[in-house]
């Protein structure tokens, strides 16, 4: 069970007041960074299974010193006013640490997406993006949503076409809202960012052998043994990516229903298979099975990946986590109180604004791409591929003309003469994100006397971004 102390927002204000703390700010800046804008709380009825079902939804704005503000919609019956706001200043420090041009805001649905078919969500859901819009709190220029827990590309598509219902006339509609599937207006590689993500960020971390050292850790991602909470979006396409193309072990993965373990590494599309079927991991054969799963984020490993729920490790569990790094694709795993025994011990922590920044990276491209009406990469792409070719035929002239022998590669040529994709593109755009935003924490994390650890140093990068913007807005 959990042992949390204080809410998610006062470890998150927390967090903000320690870095803000080392900083030269402004009078009042500080405090005006830190709080929330406004919180949004609105009741509707929804006709449902022949009588009027009431829910409870929030939209919370911390930061619009840049506008659209941006975060995602969740769905859960834990979303509460405190989780919302939360989770809305972590986008704001998000979008500014990766530098991605938005404000932070998040929003909510108390509901069990698990407890209603497929009409009833969408008639719920429909109903929710009205309020929303009644109010501002959807538009491609104000506040723009994306998915979260419990939300995906259905429900993103849902909101989009429940707003262009109520807005026909606006040429951007599209825009107000990102993470939609591909044929509503989406981009390709939006549903696989998040934990795409955490792979660049962890190969990033491995290419650092002064900060691998200050987490004890040595080599590269092959064969390192790691223990994932949450087999969802997130945490799904992360421990495949990082199992099939970096050879890391998943060796435990810790869902709602308990832990699958295997030593030897576990199958991580045959367990998504089976969760997907089923609904948990229990009876899955390819590991063994532990009802009482979050112990599993006690296992012993290099790298733990909460990707679930906020305040997963905490004063209650702390001493007994074993791992050297633990990567935040969750938003807020951690909670203060912890990450303060956890830096004393040495274990390092990527931090949740920059680890699980690649939802929103990619969510700003699609914003782009709905913007400009144009997919990435088509004015270009043929016209690369006209250059590449060229370039190897003069090449093939001047060996044939000059009797000079070259050879290429195997395969070279092939994957040299075709231009990128859209999918090339983001991944590209995200991987390059995530390097840059790395380089700046290290930067303030190696130089600056008093960040001992590298949520601070993110803190200050995304700190000193939102100050200079309103600097510059004469506040
Ligand atoms: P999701 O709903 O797709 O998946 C969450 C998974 O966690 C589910 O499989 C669920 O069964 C499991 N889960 C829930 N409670 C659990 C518990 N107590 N113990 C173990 N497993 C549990 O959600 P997601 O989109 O993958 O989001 C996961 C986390 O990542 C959240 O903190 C979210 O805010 C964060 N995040 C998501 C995105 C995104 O693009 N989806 C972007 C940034 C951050």
């Amino acid at each position: 069970m959990s042992k949390a102390t204080g809410s998610f927002r006062d470890s998150v204000d927390r967090m903000f007041t320690h870095a803000a703390g080392l900083m030269d700010l402004p009078a009042g800046l500080e405090e005006k960074i830190r709080v929330c804008n406004s919180t949004y709380t609105v009741r509707f009825g929804v006709r449902l299974r022949g009588e009027i079902h009431t829910f409870t939804g929030y939209r919370s704005v911390h930061s619009e010193h840049m506008e659209p503000v941006k975060g995602g919609i969740r769905y859960s019956l834990d979303v509460s006013q405190d989780e919302v706001e939360a989770l809305a200043a972590l986008m704001s420090y998000k979008c500014a640490l990766v530098e991605v041009p938005f404000g932070g805001s998040k929003g909510g649905l108390c509901i069990d997406p698990r407890a209603w078919n497929e009409d009833e969500l969408e008639k719920i859901t429909r109903r929710f993006t009205y309020e929303l819009s009644r109010r501002n709190l959807i538009s491609p220029s104000q506040n723009v949503p994306a998915p979260d827990m419990g939300t995906g590309e259905r429900e993103m598509a849902w909101m989009a076409d429940a707003y262009k219902r109520l807005h026909p006339d606006d040429i951007n509609a599209k825009a107000c809202v990102t993470g939609k599937p591909r044929t509503a207006g989406g981009i390709e590689g939006r549903v696989e960012a998040t934990g795409r993500g955490v792979q660049y960020a962890l190969r990033e971390f491995f290419r650092h052998d002064d900060v691998m050292k200050k987490a004890g850790l040595e080599g590269t991602l092959a064969g390192k043994k790691i223990v994932v909470q949450g087999l969802g979006n997130v945490g799904y396409h992360a421990a495949q990516f990082l199992s099939v193309e970096d050879k890391a072990q998943i060796v435990t993965v810790i869902e709602r229903d308990g832990a699958i373990s295997n030593p030897q590494g576990i199958n991580i599309d045959a367990l998504r298979g089976h969760v997907l079927a089923t609904g948990g991991v229990r009876g899955f054969a390819g590991g063994s099975y532990r009802e009482e799963g979050l112990v599993g984020l006690e296992d012993e490993c290099d790298i733990l990946i909460p990707a679930a729920v906020e305040s997963v490790i905490h004063t209650g569990n702390v001493d007994r986590i074993k791992c050297k790094l633990i990567i935040e694709a969750a938003n807020g795993p951690v909670t203060a109180d912890a990450d303060d025994v956890l830096k004393r011990r040495g274990v390092v922590i990527i931090p949740d604004m920059y680890a699980n920044a690649g939802g929103v990276t990619v969510s700003y491209f699609e914003w782009v791409k709905n913007l400009s009406q144009i997919s990435l990469g088509r004015l270009e792409r043929r016209h690369e591929e006209a250059r590449a070719r060229m370039l190897i035929e003069e090449l093939e002239r001047i060996s044939a003309d000059t009797g000079t022998r070259f050879t290429l590669a195997k395969g070279f040529k092939e994957e040299f003469l075709i231009g990128a994709d859209e999918l090339e593109l983001v991944r590209s755009g995200l991987d390059d994100t995530m390097r840059e935003a790395f380089g700046k924490m290290k930067e303030v994390w190696m130089t600056h006397r008093q960040v001992d650890d590298m949520r601070t140093a993110a803190y200050v990068v995304a700190i000193r971004r939102i100050s200079n913007v309103y600097g510059s807005l004469g506040l």
